[in-house]
């Protein structure tokens, strides 16, 4: 006999699904379980701490019950398993041997809807010179596609995105690398090459959508990024068995403008987390949150990941947080609607999904329910974006009035069992639940007939799942029971009857109760499809309940913490008056936080701040603080600050150098160096850069000198209004050299022997001898002190060369300066070497030669020029 002969049906239905669903743990639905058999048995068990048994010898199983079975999925994919549901899809028939199961689902990490705020699935690839990528949230259903030309880039937007699993090509070499260096344990799934097909997603992508035309989402004209949000969609209708309805939007990252904020940025501000232990505590995410539904919170996040760079836009929130600021009535009275909004967003996409459960659909009405409320409320504001609201809000009355009049509010929690739809709402349910109650009348009719007709006093009628309705007498009485009763059980002490009445009244109950679920499912699926067909309506109103949440919270925060409206003005100044550090002033600290101007104005030659001053003085504080208030303001919030006026900014760089990022394991020179070449790069004009102790991975001289010609390479090249706190003192001699450059320095005051640090940042060098002034008070022998200072003096003397900075002066390289016909620096360079030179210092003899030096370049400058 053949091996395959000797399987049971069972076994033969369980291989041949496997086969197809050989990745992924298959859990098959036995009656009220999900067995898991072989490998997958003991993988379960392992993982889940589940017993295993066998059904044979040697074929370990193990089971899961039907009804907790989301419980122990949720553990499986947290653990980066795959798993396949498959299901019973047909009622078990007498005589049939088997009966028809299916894959209804596979379930994977990007795929799994949880109680997380975000669950992203990315699918990338790469073709020609750049990354395409798109993602999706599936519970909520935007898709975003875009491009990046380089790998930083594309760090930056995954870095922001929190990917729970990657859709990519299986080989594709460049993804593979790149998932392998930055993303070792990320959760990937793999199609074939061929699968990345232009045409193919095209067709998919219209048929998904039911469109003729891809050109309304931006990628019309775009083949790899169509291949991207194809393959997003088939990786979705191949774990979803299907068309999720709540998947109907696809935005073209590219199309609009951001202020961009690489990875390192992101991670180095602390936005969504912390470095220390990557939780959301003591992050801005956190501060600014105070959202009251998850809608709202979900706007908040997508908004910190792209904040605006178009003025209109941004004054359009400030207006609208301005108006909640000052509307103390409306923003409580629309407050309180909120606080009673569930998340029905993600509950229309738990209906697009799954069968839908009838707490989804009533999350749907609750969501629903105060929608004129809202319309109304926002109506008369006279602040447009409201406006706009109000006049997108869609109402869906009969929508809410179908789930209002149709759905039990405390009835069954799952399908099946009826108790779903209200009395009053269908005919039929209404006639055949009288009939079952009706019928109860009855059996209590025959109860109290048959105890007068027996005069046995303790007759009972009672009910059982396996024998149904039966007329109960005890032993004692037995003796009286009539001929006309039937036996049906006997019990130890009682004995169990019915009769042709009885027998009658229970067929109408049963059946009426089996055509009452019946019925009761077929109405539930009759209002699910009518949401169904509302959904983007009511993504639509999820989507402004968010917005309207988050700009309120704007307000609430605003109100709390004494932010104030930032202004915009059309140059690239940026002034802020007493602004504060938005996390650390909300931190228990003992000492009061101390606000800090910034005024940098590129214009008026103030671009470039160096700041000096001892560790711990809050140099890293005031630096990150900018950048945060820079953001805040770019995302439509108000700012910790009195004043603040700006000129849009267009990237935000942070970079902190080797020494303070030890602990994070990645602090190499060449870490530092190739984030500063990532700088140089990308920065504009537009943009604003902080740099916190770059240069100190290296020796002295090495770092030192990178670090100055970084800094004159952003001041004289890039132009963007940069920050740099610096240990390396020689730095604020650059002060001297260029116009826009100025130093900045941090007050600390001695007193009693002490430092007292009274972090007011101002204007001018920090002293230079507080590390010897340190030294002094850490105990160290007077003479070393004092002999460390004749040292120090020394190398202040020396550090004027031809009247120009040490650092600065080199004759080669000023001579092949001057050669450059676009050398900006060479007037600059000449001023300076005047205006240092020492006239007491130098014979008559020296100055006539500097000084014919000094003509013959000018006039061979002119020449070239
Ligand atoms: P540095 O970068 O100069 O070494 P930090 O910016 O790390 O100093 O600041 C050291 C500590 O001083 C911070 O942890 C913070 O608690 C506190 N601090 C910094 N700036 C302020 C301020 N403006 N007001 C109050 N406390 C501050």
């Amino acid at each position: 006999m053949s091996k395959k002969s000797k399987q049971t049906p069972l076994t033969r239905q369980y291989n041949k699904i496997k086969k197809e669903y050989s990745n992924s743990i298959l859990f098959f639905q036995v009656g009220d379980f999900y067995e898991v058999f072989y490998d997958d048995a003991k993988t379960v068990s392992d993982e889940l701490d589940i017993a295993l048994t066998s059904r044979k010898k040697g074929q370990p199983m193990a089971g899961v019950p039907l009804h907790s079975v989301q419980r122990y999925l949720r553990k499986l994919v947290e653990k980066g398993y795959r798993v396949a549901i498959c299901n019973q899809v047909e009622e078990p028939q007498q005589g049939k041997k088997i009966v028809k199961r299916e894959v209804v689902k596979v379930v994977t990490p990007g795929t799994y809807i949880g109680d997380e705020e975000e669950t992203m699935l990315l699918t990338l690839f790469f073709d020609g010179d750049s990354f395409y990528y798109s993602y999706v949230d599936i519970s909520i259903g935007d898709i975003y596609a875009g491009e990046c030309t380089t790998k930083t880039k594309l760090l930056s937007v995954l870095e922001k995105l929190e990917i729970k699993e990657i859709v990519c090509p299986e080989n594709d070499g460049i993804i593979n690398k790149f998932l392998n260096k930055y993303y070792p344990d990320l959760f990937v799934s793999r199609y074939p090459d061929w699968d990345f097909d232009w045409e193919i997603s095209k067709k998919r992508i219209k048929n998904y959508f039911n469109v003729v035309s891809l050109v309304p989402y931006g990628i019309d004209d775009n083949k790899s990024k169509i291949i991207s949000v194809g393959i997003l969609l088939k990786h979705i209708e191949n774990t979803q068995k299907g068309k999720l309805h709540n998947i109907c939007n696809i935005e073209n990252e590219e199309k609009k403008e951001y202020l961009s904020i690489d990875a390192k940025t992101w991670r180095n501000l602390e936005i969504f987390k912390n470095i220390q232990n990557g939780t959301e505590k003591n992050t801005l995410y956190e501060v600014l949150n105070e959202n009251i539904t998850p809608m709202g919170r979900r706007t908040l996040r997508r908004w910190m990941r792209k904040p605006l760079m178009e003025k209109q836009k941004l004054q359009k929130r400030w207006k609208a947080v301005d108006y909640f600021v000052k509307n103390r009535e409306k923003r409580e009275t629309l407050m309180e609607l909120l606080v009673d909004i569930p998340d029905f967003e993600r509950a229309i996409g738990r209906i697009s999904y799954t069968k839908g459960k009838p707490r989804d659909l009533l999350q749907i009405k609750e969501g629903l329910c105060n929608m004129q409320k809202f319309k109304d409320l926002l109506n008369d504001s006279n602040i447009s974006i409201l406006e706009q609201m109000s006049s997108n809000i869609k109402v869906l009355n009969e929508l809410y009035e179908l789930l209002d009049s149709g759905l039990k509010v405390d009835g069954a929690s799952v399908l099946g069992k009826g108790n779903l739809i209200k009395d009053g709402f269908d005919d039929e349910v209404d006639r055949l639940r009288k009939l079952k109650n009706e019928s109860k009348d009855v059996l209590l009719e025959i109860e109290k007939e048959e105890k007068e007709k027996t005069g046995i006093e303790t007759l009972k009628v009672k009910y059982n799942k396996v024998f149904g309705y039966f007329i109960e007498v005890t032993k004692s009485n037995i003796d009286k029971v009539p001929d006309r009763y039937q036996r049906k059980q006997t019990l130890k002490n009682a004995e169990r009857y019915f009769t042709d009445d009885l027998k009658e009244i229970e067929v109408k109950i049963l059946s009426a109760d089996e055509k009452i679920k019946n019925l009761e499912n077929e109405l539930f699926f009759e209002i699910k499809d009518e949401i169904i067909s509302n959904n983007s309506d009511i993504l639509q109103n999820a989507k402004i309940i968010g917005k309207l949440d988050n700009l309120i919270n704007f307000a609430n925060i605003s109100l709390e913490n004494g932010y104030v409206k930032p202004e915009i003005v059309d140059n690239k100044t940026i002034n802020i008056e007493d602004g504060r550090h938005p996390v650390i002033e909300t931190l228990d600290f003992e000492e009061p936080f101390i606000p800090n101007d910034l005024g940098m104005d590129p214009e008026n030659k103030r671009s470039f701040f160096i700041i000096t001053g001892p560790n711990m003085a809050g140099k890293s504080t005031y630096l990150r603080q900018n950048a945060l208030i820079l953001l805040m303001a770019q995302i439509g919030s108000f700012v910790p600050a009195k004043k603040m006026e700006f000129g849009i900014v267009d990237k935000i760089f942070s970079r902190v150098g080797a020494s303070d990022n030890l602990a994070q394991g990645e602090s190499t020179f060449m870490v530092e160096m190739l984030e500063a070449s990532y700088i140089l790069h990308n920065a504009t004009d537009k943009s604003f850069i902080v740099l916190d102790e770059i240069g100190r991975g290296t020796s002295t001289f090495d770092g030192l000198s990178l670090a100055w010609a970084i800094s004159e390479y952003i001041y004289k090249n890039i132009k963007a209004k940069t920050l740099f706190a610096t240990h390396y003192h020689e730095l604020t001699e650059l002060e001297d050299l260029y116009e826009g450059i100025k130093n900045l320095n941090i007050l600390i005051k001695e007193w009693d022997n002490d430092i007292i640090f009274l972090r007011k940042i101002e204007e001018g060098r920090s002293d230079k001898s507080y590390g010897v002034h340190v030294a002094r008070l850490a105990g160290l022998p007077e003479n070393v002190i004092n002999r460390a200072k004749d040292i120090l003096f020394n190398l202040e003397e020396e550090s004027y060369t031809d009247g120009v900075p040490t650092l600065a002066y080199d004759d080669k390289v000023s001579e092949k300066r001057s050669n450059s016909l676009f050398d900006s620096g060479f007037k600059e360079n000449i001023i300076n070497r005047l205006k240092f030179m020492d006239l007491n210092s130098l014979t008559p003899v020296e100055l006539m030669y500097e000084v014919e030096k000094i003509k013959e370049e000018i006039e061979k400058n002119d020449k070239e020029t």
